[in-house]
């Protein structure tokens, strides 16, 4: 059989690591091993119930055909109404898109502005997905890394440094994944400052996980803290991480209009529309009482708190409080350089997360995936007998290493 030649922007990029990392557990727990899976990124609750009757409700009222490209006016009007009370943003309705997602408005508006040679700033650690996306899109990612030492976040200085006359964007991720850090007003304005100074640079700020919040500072956004970024920022979110409706498939941003129609433009091209049920369940979640997310966050936070003292006892590793989002990044520094007891040396994340799934039975995703090493990212998207039990674990195969 003659191979098909497919096209460089397929071969260029790779499959998402932690999607490679979901599928390796399930492989193994289908040779019959039992594995404590902490690489799962979506909650770990139903949607609730209240959403699906929303949706249900549509169905039967026949909001079933195509919607409009960029969304219903329900759904905008609830993203709007958002945007505003919780992150003093002000938008018309024609300035905002919905997508099959955040992950598809964001690719999307790449898709709309990145040519070839363009520079996308993506400070690291980075949610696996940026590059790729950079690169799919023919435009080159330029990695900016931002350590322990600046709380995992983009500061002015490395900002400046990193602006060069080809580049387009500056991914800002708040909270991260996968470190949880999120940016404060203060923060933001700071980069605001540097961004404004340079017109031809725009900020696409993913703020997916805005709503799974511990900081105790208020969720921002540099849109909202600097309003003269009006024509260079675009601010995304979605539905699947705060309302526990991943597979509903709906997010949405808010942008300079010009940038807006061409992402519908493109949309019309690709999916005519996101898919209306899942539009009017997203309105009702946006709409409704928020008690629920409130009780998620608060299920979250147990778990954050328990994690972070859990692997801050072990003496190889070392992690900081995630301010939002339901991962912690910790540092396994201490184990790099020592050896296994089947007298492997540890070289690596890579290889440490290897161990703990070949030993352990715990699942993580290694540092290297998302731009930063030495470090490992684990998910709180499961339950505190989980979490606990591979924390155990993970205590016992460091006290082995020698
Ligand atoms: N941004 C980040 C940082 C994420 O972690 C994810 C989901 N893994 C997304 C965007 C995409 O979310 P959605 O389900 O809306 O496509």
């Amino acid at each position: 059989m003659t191979s098909i030649k497919l096209a460089a922007r397929v071969t260029n990029i790779r499959l998402s690591p932690s999607t490679a990392a979901a599928q390796k557990v399930r492989d193994l727990k289908a040779e019959g091993r039992e594995i404590l899976n902490l690489t799962v990124g979506e909650p770990d609750f139903d949607t609730p119930q209240s959403v699906k009757d929303a949706a249900i409700a549509a169905i039967n009222a026949g909001d079933t055909k195509y919607t409009s490209v960029n969304g219903t006016v329900a759904l905008r009007k609830a993203i709007q109404h958002d945007y505003k009370t919780r992150l003093n943003i002000d938008c018309s309705l024609d300035e905002i898109c919905v997508g099959g997602g955040a992950k598809q408005v964001l690719f999307v508006a790449l898709m709309a502005t990145v040519e070839e040679g363009d520079e996308v700033i993506i400070p690291a650690p980075y949610w696996v997905s940026y590059p790729d996306m950079v690169i799919a899109n023919g435009g080159t990612p330029v990695i900016v890394k931002c350590g322990e030492d600046v709380g995992f976040k983009l500061t002015p200085e490395i900002l400046e440094a990193a602006i060069t006359p080809a580049t387009k964007w500056v991914i800002l991720n708040s909270p991260s994944n996968p470190t949880g850090a999120a940016y404060n007003a203060e923060e933001l304005r700071a980069l605001g400052d540097v961004l404004v100074k340079h017109p031809h640079v725009l900020v696409m700020c993913d703020e997916i996980y805005d709503r799974i919040w511990y900081a105790d500072f208020d969720a921002c956004s540099i849109l909202g803290v600097c309003p003269e970024l009006k024509n260079q920022a675009l601010v995304s979110n979605g539905v699947s991480k705060s309302y526990a409706m991943t597979g509903w498939r709906i997010g949405y941003a808010v942008g300079p209009l010009q940038l807006i129609n061409a992402i519908n433009k493109l949309q019309s091209q690709m999916s005519s529309c996101p898919s209306s049920v899942s539009q009017a369940a997203a309105a009702f979640a946006l709409t409704a009482d928020q008690s629920g997310v409130t009780e998620a966050v608060e299920v979250y936070r147990a778990r954050r708190d328990r994690a972070h003292e859990l692997i801050n006892a072990i003496p190889e590793l070392s992690c900081t409080l995630p301010d939002g989002a339901f991962y912690l990044y910790p540092c396994c520094a201490g184990a790099i350089g020592k050896t296994t007891p089947s007298g492997t040396k540890i070289e690596s994340d890579l290889d440490f997360g290897l161990y703990l799934l070949d030993t352990a039975g715990v699942a993580s995703v290694h540092g290297g995936a998302y731009g930063l090493e030495p470090y490992f990212r684990i998910s709180t998207a499961t339950s505190m007998e989980e979490i606990e039990a591979a924390c155990a674990k993970i205590a016992e195969a460091c006290a082995a290493l020698t």
